[in-house]
């Protein structure tokens, strides 16, 4: 059986470093916001070239906390409205909601799976850009987009951790960005967790705040905030990790690679990839169109699947108040969408498995 993915196996190349690290932590004692958080935030915003980086609980609030970052700097408020993406993670709609702001969803191209810049509405405040399955489209467009209608850009990048475009970094682009290190993900935690980065100061100022409570000084607070904040020991895995997350996004293009090249069956789409390091493949995802079929054949075959997403978030019964939205290439995808193993761990013999049952199809 080749599993979808195996987080332990994942994680079973960095055992040795985490015990060390661990160690460090129990005999340094310090548990919340500590130097290894500290440590973590400069080498993160060091390597995706940007000024400032707060970590933060997980992914959802790092969105979350953008929003409510500019609300602080009076750039949003209340019932203003923010684009995103039909098609993205429900994640990325509820941070808007729960900031409250008021989602606009704009329906995809069936290119990159990425916001139809020929939909983009008027009267926003600011747009949330994902850079869905690990890659980043055509950025400039929405850049120019948020540029001419004078609004922000936020990137919720939390598929997307060393994705490089144009020799720029995801998380670079916009006025802010979201990552989360949930286990799964390309730069993942043993845990929760979760960064922003920006290069505005006021903004970074504002979440460092906002992630602890408001909080100015030992006994002063001078925000209503949250309590969100990297947790001290995931900060610590997180730095190991992120040393050999170049390589690791390479081999997954290594993969990627050879899926695009010999995978050649009419019943399976393949995605479209500009061959570059601008994708780094979280996720490979294919669209068939009797996807029941095709499960049950990767079942023959003993290889692992997932979806991502088989649902959009306006036809979840959390946004029921969605349900009479339309977006027929979001919806045609949900329904068409499987992903097929692809990360570090596998073997040359299972990708070559994996190639052979896909054309077999
Ligand atoms: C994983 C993910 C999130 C949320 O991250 P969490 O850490 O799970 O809260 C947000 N947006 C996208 C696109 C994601 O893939």
């Amino acid at each position: 059986m080749i599993p979808y993915l195996d987080l332990k196996q994942v994680n079973t190349a960095y055992v040795h470093d985490f015990q060390v690290a661990f160690k460090k932590f129990i005999d340094g004692g310090q548990y919340i916001l500590g130097d290894e958080v500290h440590a973590f935030e400069n080498e993160f915003a060091t390597y995706c070239g940007v000024g400032h980086c707060m970590g933060v609980g997980n992914g959802l609030d790092a969105l979350r906390l953008i929003l409510e970052g500019y609300k602080r700097l009076d750039l949003l408020k209340s019932g203003d409205r923010v684009i995103l993406a039909a098609n993205s993670y429900i994640a990325t709609v509820l941070a808007v909601m729960h900031a409250g702001l008021e989602p606009v969803l704009v329906d995809c191209e069936d290119i990159y799976f990425n916001i139809d810049a020929t939909l983009l509405p008027h009267g926003a405040k600011a747009m949330i850009i994902t850079h869905l399955y690990g890659q980043i489209s055509y950025i400039d467009q929405y850049l120019a987009f948020a540029k001419e209608n004078n609004i922000l850009l936020i990137e919720d990048a939390a598929q997307a951790h060393g994705a490089i475009y144009k020799g720029k970094k995801a998380g670079s682009f916009g006025d802010a960005a979201a990552f989360s290190f949930y286990p799964t993900k390309n730069l993942g935690a043993l845990g929760d967790g979760g960064t922003v980065v920006t290069n505005n100061g006021f903004l970074a100022q504002a979440i460092s705040q906002l992630r602890n409570y408001g909080r100015k000084s030992t006994f002063e607070y001078e925000i209503p905030g949250f309590n969100s904040r990297l947790d001290e020991l995931q900060a610590a895995f997180l730095r190991i990790k992120l040393t050999h997350l170049d390589q690791e996004n390479e081999k997954r293009r290594e993969i990627a690679n050879q899926y695009l090249g010999k995978v050649q069956n009419e019943k399976i789409k393949l995605p479209y990839y500009k061959g570059d390091a601008s994708h780094v493949f979280y996720v490979f995802q294919i669209l068939v169109e009797d996807r029941a079929g095709f499960i049950e054949h990767l079942g023959q075959c003993e290889i692992g699947h997932n979806k991502h997403y088989p649902i959009p978030p306006h036809k979840q019964e959390a946004l029921a108040h969605y349900k009479k939205l339309s977006f027929p290439t979001a919806e045609r995808i949900a329904g068409q969408t499987v992903s097929i193993p692809l990360n570090p761990t596998l073997t040359q013999e299972d990708i070559t498995t994996i190639i052979e049952c896909l054309n077999a199809y």
